[in-house]
């Protein structure tokens, strides 16, 4: 129903590319090939160089690059939310490796808008995606995702927002990681109303895009901090200059 409407909305809406601004459609044609072609084969673990303390395993589906960073600029900070069904597949695929060789509940984290970008845009990007790849891997083999009430037991890979912003942090996007380490630290707690279940079952983090690292191993000192055990991170895309990359065939770290 939901997917008859967007594509309706597709059709009425006077849409251009997100990525190019050429009239027509979601994505033109040439950028929906590019948005494809920065796509990895299979989603891979990713490592930025060098990686913050405390980082843990990530896992990426895409080079953040060409349309691909357009795409998910569009997503997040442009209010193209049209974008999120060709987003939440990649995000889908990077939490099915993660889930895939666990058998016991996990709670799926997203990384928290700041409170300003929430006022200002009146929703959270990477909750809606992760809803989204939720509903993505419903039947696949790390089991139906859903939002979990707080204080149920939750399912294998059970969404919830617990992480919040500890703190006001300036805007980090021209800064350098150690830079940004020191300007985050402190940046994320886990609600006191999730800190419970967060201690009782282990943590999958959920990003859009990991670049040094440095806001996901933040989350993961506050996760931590309660007594909870982070497993890793699913990220749609990432900063290749600045990572290794490694596939599970050849075990080997090279510059990405
Ligand atoms: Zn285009």
């Amino acid at each position: 129903m939901w997917r008859t409407w967007e594509a309706l909305a597709d059709l009425v809406l006077a849409r251009e590319c997100a990525a190019c601004a050429v009239p027509g459609a979601t994505l033109c044609p040439a950028c929906r090939a590019d948005l494809q072609a920065q796509r990895y084969a299979v989603p891979r673990e990713v490592r930025p160089i060098p990686a913050p303390p405390g980082l843990p395993v990530v896992v990426a589906s895409a080079r953040y690059a060409g349309a691909m960073r357009r795409t998910i600029v569009a997503f997040k900070d442009e209010g193209r939310s049209d974008l999120g069904r060709l987003l939440a597949p990649l995000l889908s695929g990077a939490l099915r490796l993660l889930l895939s060789d666990l058998a016991g509940p996990v709670l799926v984290l997203p990384m928290p808008s700041s409170a300003a970008a929430t006022r200002r845009r009146g929703d959270r990007p990477v909750l809606t995606l992760a809803r989204r790849a939720g509903r993505d891997l419903g039947g696949a083999r790390a089991g139906p995702l859903s939002e979990s009430a707080p204080g149920s037991v939750p399912m294998t890979g059970h969404i919830v927002a617990a992480l919040t912003t500890g703190r006001r942090v300036a805007d980090q996007s021209h800064l350098g990681a150690q830079a940004r380490a020191a300007n985050l630290s402190g940046a994320y707690a886990v609600t006191r109303r999730h800190t419970e279940v967060v201690r009782r079952h282990p943590v999958v983090l959920v990003d859009d895009v990991v670049t040094t690292g440095a806001t996901l191993a933040e989350a993961s000192r506050a996760v931590r901090e309660v007594g909870g055990v982070v497993l890793g991170a699913a990220v749609i895309a990432a900063t290749e200059r600045r990572h290794a990359c490694r596939t599970a065939d050849e075990g080997a770290l090279w510059p990405g």
